[in-house]
């Protein structure tokens, strides 16, 4: 079989596109977020123990506006509207470790390949919280 360089260059144009418009909803993201007002966005990042500058920082980090800590859980069975599951969350600051992370284009291509329980241990850096959340499921 020939390989023809126009499939190349169309992939590299699904490629630019993806990034423009992944860039255009973080911008988006950040906009909504910060129209909340800015004692109560203060208040929810001190919640999850970011200050404004790393969330703008973070804001430009690839897919800043998916939300992978549920999907993480979910992929690997954690469920992460379990009471338990929330307050461990809230006391491990995973949403921060999310939200920084700087693999979040590798946590986005497992993500949709839907191989993401299978390769995380390799480099998610809340593995070890969703190992003891998944050890916690197992004690009850
Ligand atoms: S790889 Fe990063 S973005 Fe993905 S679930 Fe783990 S910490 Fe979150």
């Amino acid at each position: 079989m020939t390989s023809n360089p126009f499939n190349g260059t169309l992939e590299a144009c699904r490629s630019v596109i993806a990034v423009f418009k992944d860039r255009r909803r973080s911008k988006a993201a950040r906009r909504e977020f910060w129209a909340l007002g800015p004692e109560e966005c203060k208040g929810m990042l001190n919640d999850i123990g970011m200050s404004p500058s790393e969330f703008d920082s973070a804001m430009h980090l690839p897919y800043a506006a998916e939300d992978f800590l549920t999907l993480a859980m979910l992929s690997v069975g954690i469920d992460p509207d379990d009471f338990d599951t929330l307050e461990f969350a809230h006391d491990r600051f995973m949403s921060r470790t999310c939200i920084t992370c700087p693999h979040r284009r590798r946590c986005h291509d497992h993500m949709e390949a839907f191989d993401f329980e299978s390769h995380y241990r390799d480099f998610c850096p809340n593995r070890d919280n969703f190992s003891t959340l998944l050890g916690k499921r197992c004690d009850s």
